[in-house]
């Protein structure tokens, strides 16, 4: 049987492990490597990486639906798409505390009070919360050493040689290399860089991106109630020649901004614990534009994030300042600068001519919720989409390095449920 290594113990990964496992494929035989902390050790601040990697600290919003988080049905299918979401979707039921706690929202209708300005995305998603995340962590934890699973954690991978099988870590003292017969790719956006410089090096063909950038909206709940009534996780979109913009991953109830680190740039993201004790009565989501026909689409955006830093960190801005940067679920004030409104020229600016997309769709959301003044951006938030390397359909595979499988958000998934589901369609290809 084969040796397998994972690079990467976040929710791609760990799903991977636990399908191998699950089929009878012997833990002892299955090394997973991560450069944070097991989930007893990991601190709220350590967004990315750990156990379960963004995931774990995510808001755990299961999302069920071919066209949201990348390309999934595009290597396995609709059919199977579908039935690989699902087990991620059971793997988190199934290690829950208390599983009837996790809230489903299934829309089944556009409201007519968002026409004529917006469609609306309509899919099932479960909600976990953060807190249930990390208590979800531990139980998977202990099953998969229970199954005798090895982890290395704190650890970073920093080179692989794909052509004699061999992985080198940056902290690795005297211990040697660790050796593969295959390997499961699965750094997440925290190793984004990393797969840049292997695909460099190995000069990987790949497939172009869209951008995928905009910025996360918070205002108070109260008036979005109705929409998050007909739908928990709303997706909001508009359309237009190249452009389209669709409000993504949103956060009620107990809703937090989260800083996003990525290139060492600050980015948002947004999550939402579970318990009366965190509440605060906010709403945060993304608005994202898609962009097509930029030349180099990675480039741009890097470009556009770096100009958008100021004094170490993004941008905030409420009308007349009307709202402040809110709090973490830490009870920290959520690092950003504010800007006055002639600052925002500049962001302006710098996303030329797109940005005007964003402040219009706003416009539209308060001709609909009417929140007025009474609401802040966090500017950017970005999905930074590196070039998708070329893999083989049918196992996710390099095509030049048939034992590499690429997962997750290295693979350009951009959500758990898709993430998962590529480490899942990758063990199902081991088992055979
Ligand atoms: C704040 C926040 C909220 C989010 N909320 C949601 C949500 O509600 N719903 C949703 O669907 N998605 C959400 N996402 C996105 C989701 O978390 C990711 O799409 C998903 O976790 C990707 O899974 P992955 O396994 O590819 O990568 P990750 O889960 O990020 O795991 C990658 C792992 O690789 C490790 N790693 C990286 N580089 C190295 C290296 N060189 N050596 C060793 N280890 C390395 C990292 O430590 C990490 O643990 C959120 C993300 C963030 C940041």
């Amino acid at each position: 049987m084969k040796r397998i290594v994972i690079i990467g113990a976040g929710v791609a990964g760990i799903n991977a492990a636990t399908k191998l496992v699950d089929n009878g494929y012997p833990g002892e035989l299955i090394t997973i490597i991560d450069k944070g902390n097991d989930p007893h050790n990991r601190l709220p601040e350590e967004v990315m990486t750990g156990m379960l990697g963004a995931g774990g600290w995510s808001d755990g919003k299961l999302t069920y639906h071919t066209a949201i988080g990348g390309q999934l049905s595009k290597y396995c299918g609709e059919e199977k798409a579908m039935e690989l979401m699902k087990q991620v979707v059971d793997n988190f039921t199934r290690f829950h505390p208390q599983p009837e706690e996790i809230f489903m929202s299934d829309p089944q209708e556009e409201p007519e009070f968002i026409k004529p300005y917006f469609g609306l995305r309509m899919f099932p998603v479960w909600h976990i919360g953060s807190n249930f995340l990390h208590e979800i962590a531990k139980n998977w934890y202990s099953y998969l050493l229970d199954k005798g699973v090895k982890f290395v954690w704190n650890h970073t991978v920093y080179n692989i040689n794909f052509e004699n099988n061999k992985i080198e870590l940056a902290e690795l003292d005297n211990a040697g290399e660790i050796t593969y017969d295959e390997l499961i790719f699965a750094v997440g956006k925290s190793g984004i860089d990393f797969a840049q410089q292997l695909a460099d090096k190995y000069t990987f063909p790949t497939e172009p991106k869209s951008v995928q950038i905009g910025i996360r909206f918070e205002a108070p709940q109260k008036y979005f109630q109705k929409l998050i009534d007909v739908s928990y996780d709303f997706k909001l979109y508009q359309k237009f020649d190249k452009v389209s913009l669709r409000s993504f991953c949103t956060n009620n109830n107990a809703a937090y901004v989260a800083v996003e680190e990525t290139y060492g740039d600050v980015s948002y993201n947004g999550h939402a614990k579970k318990g009366k004790e965190f509440e605060n009565q906010m709403t945060n989501f993304g608005i994202l534009m898609e962009i097509k026909g930029i030349e180099d689409p990675f480039k741009w955006s890097r470009d556009v994030v770096q100009k958008l830093q100021e004094n170490g960190t993004g941008l905030y801005y409420s009308p007349d300042n009307t709202r402040k940067p809110g709090l973490t679920s830490e009870g920290t004030t959520v690092s950003a600068t504010q800007i006055s409104w002639l600052d925002l020229i500049r962001v302006t600016q710098v996303m030329e001519p797109y940005f005007d997309y964003v402040t219009n769709f706003i416009g539209d959301m308060n001709k609909v919720f009417k929140f007025g003044d009474d609401w802040g951006m966090y500017i950017p938030e970005v999905k930074y989409l590196s070039p998708e390397p070329l893999v083989n359909y049918h196992n996710l595979s390099l095509n030049q390095f048939p034992n590499v499988h690429f997962v997750g958000d290295a693979l350009s998934a951009r959500g758990i449920t898709v993430s998962g589901a590529h480490g899942i369609y990758v063990a199902e290809s081991l088992l055979k």
